[in-house]
């Protein structure tokens, strides 16, 4: 109860609420930029493969339920300049701490680690071994290791991710095909045909992801890619000329059967993969029964919340900590 307790107490989900001046009135700065990335107190956060550079935090033993088992690992931008990545792709991120407005902060893309052998199948063996980052760390999906970062850290490497991500995939003009190239520090690429000319956003999808309940018992869905035993709350995205109610209240109608009202919304959380932005409900049902979507779940059932409670002996696994679902359920179940 008092972890539960403590939880539902702190202000952000995982991946938010890093607290970073993002200094947006400086990503057009041009000089200032270019000063910034040949200042040596500057850090870069190098991506590669989507995925995120990461070191064992020290002391070591670290768990999952502790929270602080690794730690980014941010590099000088010398360290990069050289061999790696033009400094001219680098995305400006904000300003990170001290008392004189604090040093930049920059996301790197590393292309050239995308064809090193074996990567994909050990992320240890990320960094070929002729590289400058050799030893700095350990390249893993942020996925798996967001719940063993601190917020600020977790939040830090979802925000490099995401736009990293959004950069690589947008360097054609979508429309007219012509190569982009990068403005307001990377915030922005911009079609380098002049008649077209066109700008292109950084990309955010949002997605409702809501607990349902029915008095004292709320709907948890089963996709058949998770580990055995695992349940958690409807998710979706939203579509276009849909408010967020509607996309809640189709989704858990296309999902389950049932029918909700009275939707509420919780809180949201940054969900990297790559773009996304979890929208956190709570929904309560006001009508229908409950018909599985088979296309989408293997399985939806109603748990009571004393399921919920010996939820070992039953067998019922909930969603790991990283995600905004794990809370909803906690918040419900403890509340
Ligand atoms: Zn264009």
């Amino acid at each position: 109860m008092s972890e539960a307790s403590g939880r539902e107490r702190r202000a952000a989900n995982p991946f938010a609420g890093g607290g970073l001046d993002r200094a947006t009135h400086l990503r057009g700065d041009l000089r200032w930029i270019s000063d910034r990335l040949s200042d040596p107190s500057s850090r870069i956060v190098p991506v590669s493969r989507s995925r995120s550079l990461v070191a064992r935090a020290a002391g070591e033993g670290g768990t999952e339920a502790d929270g602080m088992a690794y730690a980014p690992v941010l590099l000088p931008p010398a360290v990069l300049a050289s061999d790696l990545e033009p400094p001219g792709e680098w995305i400006f991120l904000g300003l990170e701490g001290g008392a004189d407005g604090g040093r930049a902060v920059f996301a790197a893309d590393l292309p050239g680690e995308e064809d090193v052998p074996g990567e994909a199948g050990d992320a240890r063996e990320a960094s070929p071994s002729d590289s400058p980052l050799d030893g700095a760390g350990e390249f893993l999906d942020l996925r798996g290791v967001g719940a063993m970062l601190g917020q600020r850290e977790g939040s830090l490497l979802a925000y490099a991710r995401a736009i990293v991500t959004w950069s690589r995939r947008h360097r054609f003009c979508g429309t007219c095909g012509c190569p982009t190239r990068p403005e307001q520090g990377g915030h922005v690429r911009r079609c380098g045909d002049e008649t077209c000319g066109a700008e292109h956003f950084p990309r955010t999808d949002p997605a409702i992801i809501v607990l349902v309940t029915d008095g004292d018992r709320c709907l948890l869905g089963r996709k058949d890619i998770w580990p055995e035993g695992v349940y958690s709350t409807l998710a979706g995205f939203v579509e276009p000329g849909e408010s967020l109610s509607e996309a809640v209240v189709r989704e858990v109608r296309e999902e389950s059967g049932i029918e909700v009202g009275s939707v509420r919304y919780r809180s949201s959380q940054p969900w990297p993969f790559p773009a996304s932005l979890m929208l956190g409900f709570r929904a309560e049902r006001v009508g229908g029964e409950l018909s599985v979507a088979r296309e989408e779940l293997v399985d939806a059932r109603w748990f009571e919340r004393a399921d919920l409670a010996r939820r070992r002996e039953i067998g019922l696994r909930l969603p790991g900590r990283v995600s905004i679902s794990r809370r909803l359920i906690e918040d419900w179940f403890t509340g």
